[in-house]
């Protein structure tokens, strides 16, 4: 993906949130709210994110709480997230509750202060980490958590089969173009489409 640097007076490092990076996700957001102040309407303040992993889904969601219009494209036709477990730390787990996801996190996960690590084939174990000397770590299945946080974004902003091509930006707009061919004008464009970003 192309470099996502400066849009407006925006200037945004070219980053892939880490799943266990929310609260500087949203503290960008706090800012992008204070450099666009001028707009008395938040929800006039178009946030395009480019990817629906767990770092875009969740971004998308920050956004969208804090009153942004926000719309996530995922290349994907479909939102079914690979791999098995995933955990998280007491933090980040409070930052999403505070995104609301409390009752979520509470139905699909549990904790546990270790983790055991084995070879898919002969069941050898590989790792094992003790967590004792901490709170913990929040586990859950990784489909189940994506499902559940891309149920919570508004059908009609959450667009599958957009596979982002390009961008053009002009003066004050971002225009981002998908393989499809179609295109979508937005005022913040944040890329989120994992290791390639
Ligand atoms: C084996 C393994 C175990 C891990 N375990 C944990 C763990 O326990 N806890 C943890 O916090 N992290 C874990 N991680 C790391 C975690 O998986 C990543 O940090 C996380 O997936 C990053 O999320 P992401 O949304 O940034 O990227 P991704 O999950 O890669 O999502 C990127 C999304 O962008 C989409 N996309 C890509 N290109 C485009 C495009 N051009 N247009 C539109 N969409 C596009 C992709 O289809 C994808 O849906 C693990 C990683 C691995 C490999």
């Amino acid at each position: 993906m192309p470099q996502l640097k400066s849009f407006g007076n925006l200037s945004l490092e070219n980053k892939t949130f880490s799943a266990l990076a929310f609260s500087p996700c949203c503290a960008r957001l706090a800012s992008a709210r204070k450099l666009f102040r001028i707009r008395d309407n938040l929800d006039s303040i178009r946030i395009a994110v480019i990817g629906g992993g767990v770092t875009g889904l969740i971004l998308g969601l920050a956004a969208l709480r804090d009153g942004y219009r926000v719309d996530v494209f995922e290349r994907s036709d479909s939102i079914t997230d690979v791999g098995a477990g995933i955990s998280f730390d007491i933090n980040a787990a409070k930052v999403f509750e505070s995104l609301g996801l409390g009752d979520v996190i509470d139905r699909i996960s549990y904790r546990s202060k270790t983790s055991t690590y084995r070879t898919h084939d002969t069941n050898k174990l590989k790792l094992f980490l003790d967590y004792s000397n901490t709170s913990g770590k929040v586990m859950c299945l990784r489909a189940e958590f994506v499902r559940e946080v891309a149920g919570l974004l508004p059908k009609d902003q959450l667009h599958l089969g957009k596979k982002f091509e390009s961008l053009q930006q002009h003066h004050k707009l971002v225009t981002i173009r998908f393989k499809d061919g179609s295109s979508y004008a937005a005022d913040l464009v944040i890329g989120a489409d994992g290791i390639n970003s």
